[in-house]
């Protein structure tokens, strides 16, 4: 079996309302499709959202990168995923987000292949699954009415964005326990807005108000400063935007820098790395979280396929379609009660964009 064509869409998703975190506003998802098909009549279908100050790609540059990387494809073997994936990469070794969205393709090529779904390809199975809901900063008494509602929703935790200032983002976990009460998960992310004599002082007066983990409380080169927070911190640190791929993750380890690992395949360039990286986790006793940029459901399906099938993932953070004004996918993985997700049974990822979404959008081909 032979890549015959592939085709790249470009799609615009609108936010029900503007996102905010400590590195940007976030009010239109600019992501990007991408479509692999073979001379057996088997496609497959992958995403990439390019968050730029997380991975210093933009929907123009996975674009234009995305035309050079069609063209090392064509007449290749898609199931070989390995050897597709390292010569895309030492192509384009620092571009993980367009490189996700042609690695998530061929994987739903060879679940198709194989007949069986992309969580069993991976060697797992159909395990339950809850994700969080996210509260973007804001005044505190909007996000204790945002996390309440959530709450309300069923959904089993809150991740709060914070990451402003140490007196502003307590003032905030505070009313948001008041509002959710004892006992319901609050989880935090400050998306390395603190340095880290703000990040150890902001933990300490916070531990009191029950929180699961923080994430990414310092800039994400200083794995030094990661560390000196999470000797000092109560609670425990995941490393989110320090964890690009399996190197990383290693050097994380070996210099004791956080608790846990946040996975997200935008940032690992794809499934083939975030299995390693899984791999290094187990290895080294860190349970990990797989979460998102602002996907729709197709590339959230991927990754709960992929949560499904390593139980090392053991938080999920799979909210972003929810955020979304619309939803182009057809099939795909389904939020339920309690922030439950539903995987889809077919073959491969079990998810498309709707044609009908596709036909307004720009593409081009290489063949
Ligand atoms: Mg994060």
């Amino acid at each position: 079996m032979n890549i015959m064509r592939v085709t790249v869409f470009k799609a615009a998703i609108p936010l029900k309302a503007p996102f905010r975190i400590a590195l940007g506003v976030t009010e239109v998802a600019e992501n990007f499709f991408v479509k692999i098909e073979t001379d057996e009549g088997l496609c497959g279908w992958g995403e990439g959202s390019p968050f730029p100050p997380i991975v210093g790609e933009t929907q123009a540059t996975c674009l234009a990168a995305a035309r050079d990387l069609c063209r090392l494809l064509i007449g290749k073997d898609p199931l070989d995923i390995e050897a597709r994936m390292r010569q895309l990469k030492s192509f384009l070794p620092h571009s993980p987000t367009v490189l996700s969205a042609f690695d998530m393709a061929l994987y739903d090529i060879l679940g198709k292949a194989a007949e069986l779904p992309l969580c069993r390809v991976l060697g797992g199975g159909a395990r339950e699954l809850f994700t969080d809901n996210t509260v973007g900063i804001d005044a505190p008494e909007t996000m204790a009415r945002e996390a309440l509602e959530i709450k309300e929703r069923g959904f089993a935790a809150v991740k709060v964005k914070v990451g402003t200032t140490p007196q502003e983002d307590l003032e905030r976990v505070c009313q948001i326990r008041q509002a959710v009460g004892p006992g319901f998960p609050i989880r935090i992310d400050a998306n390395q807005g603190w340095d880290r004599v703000s990040a150890v002082q902001a933990l300490q007066e916070m531990a009191p108000l029950g929180v699961q983990y923080c994430e990414q409380p310092v800039a994400a080169w200083d794995l030094a400063a990661m560390r000196v927070v999470r000797r000092a911190s109560p609670i425990p640190i995941m490393a989110d935007e320090s964890l690009f791929d399996s190197r990383d993750a290693l050097r994380l380890v070996a210099q004791e820098a956080c608790d846990y690992f946040n996975i997200k395949l935008a940032k690992s360039s794809g499934l083939h790395e975030a299995l390693k990286i899984a791999a290094v986790a187990e290895a080294a006793g860190i349970p990990c979280m797989v979460g998102c940029m602002s996907e729709t459901r197709l590339a959230l399906t991927a990754a709960a396929h992929l949560a499904s099938a390593r139980p090392i993932i053991r938080f999920l953070d799979l909210d972003s379609a929810d955020m979304h004004a619309v939803d182009p996918v057809l099939g795909g993985m389904t939020y339920g009660q309690g922030g439950r997700l539903a995987l889809p049974e077919g073959p491969g990822l079990g998810a498309e964009p709707d044609p009908v979404f596709l036909k307004g959008l720009e593409s081009f081909v290489v063949k």
